[in-house]
């Protein structure tokens, strides 16, 4: 489904992306894990397309087909979605005028008001929100749902989740990964999920967890290497896998 190939990636003329290959099949779950300022953001944006982000070399098919060059708008709209790690607020537009603003092709207007009812429901969010200024004054949580809310809405075949698990109370955890599996196993979608939770796999179950450091993949294995990573840091990966390359 997704292919990256040799991908180089320059914000303001500064390599942060270097040599990144990353291939996931339709209904896979990848982890992504690594240190602070690896790339794994820069690697969510590059993906849907943020303007600014400067594709140095390589290649991002989606489905076979290239997207290095397509808007965020066009790689949504390819069925990609990205939940930011810090959710943005816009002042002066309400939560319900956004979501039809970016569902009116995909539901009718009369059955709108319902789907969006209903999927709040699932998340445990007050209706009265719905007509709150976007995330403006919502808690972090109630931000990380809202990603949620839009993602289940939009349907998309390939999911990015850029440390939605950060900063969220147990119950709220549960409630949204019920919801992501739910709609994994339904849609057979396939996941990016970038996180920084050794637990991650209490509510998730990856195909693969790659780590991401200094702008590459320096390792890809099974879910079996998070346990290492709780014991031992990355700091022994990162010594190992220098060693097998010098
Ligand atoms: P991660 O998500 O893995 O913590 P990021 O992808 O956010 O890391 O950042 C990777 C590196 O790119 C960091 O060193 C960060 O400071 C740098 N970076 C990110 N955005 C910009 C920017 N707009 N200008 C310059 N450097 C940036
Ligand atoms: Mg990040």
């Amino acid at each position: 489904m997704l292919e990256i190939k040799n991908l180089y990636v320059k914000i303001k003329n500064n390599l942060i992306i270097k040599g990144l290959n990353l291939k996931i099949k339709k209904n896979e779950i990848h982890v992504i894990m690594g240190p602070n300022g690896s790339g794994k953001s820069t690697l969510s944006y590059i993906i849907s397309g943020k303007p600014k982000y400067i594709i140095d070399k390589g290649k991002i098919l989606f489905n076979k087909k290239l997207i290095n060059n397509l808007s965020p708008y066009e790689i949504s709209k390819l069925g990609i979605f990205l939940s930011f790690q810090y959710p943005i607020e816009i002042n002066g537009i309400t939560m319900y005028i956004f979501l039809k603003n970016i569902l009116k092709n995909k539901y009718k207007n009369k059955v709108l008001f319902k789907k969006i009812y209903k999927v709040c429901k699932k998340l445990n969010i007050n209706k009265n929100n719905l007509y709150r200024y976007f995330n403006v004054g919502f808690s972090g949580g109630e931000k990380k749902k809202n990603e949620i809310l839009q993602m289940l809405l939009l349907k998309p075949k390939l999911v990015i989740l850029d440390e939605i698990d950060s900063g969220l109370d147990i119950d709220t955890l549960n409630l949204i990964f019920k919801n992501i599996n739910k709609y994994k196993k339904k849609y057979k979608c396939s996941l990016i999920i970038i996180t920084h939770n050794t637990n991650i796999v209490k509510y998730i179950n990856p195909n693969y967890v790659h780590i991401l450091y200094n702008g590459k993949i320096i390792k890809s294995s099974n879910k079996n290497i998070i346990y290492n990573i709780d014991k031992y840091g990355y700091k022994k990966i990162i010594k190992n896998e220098n060693k097998k390359n010098n």
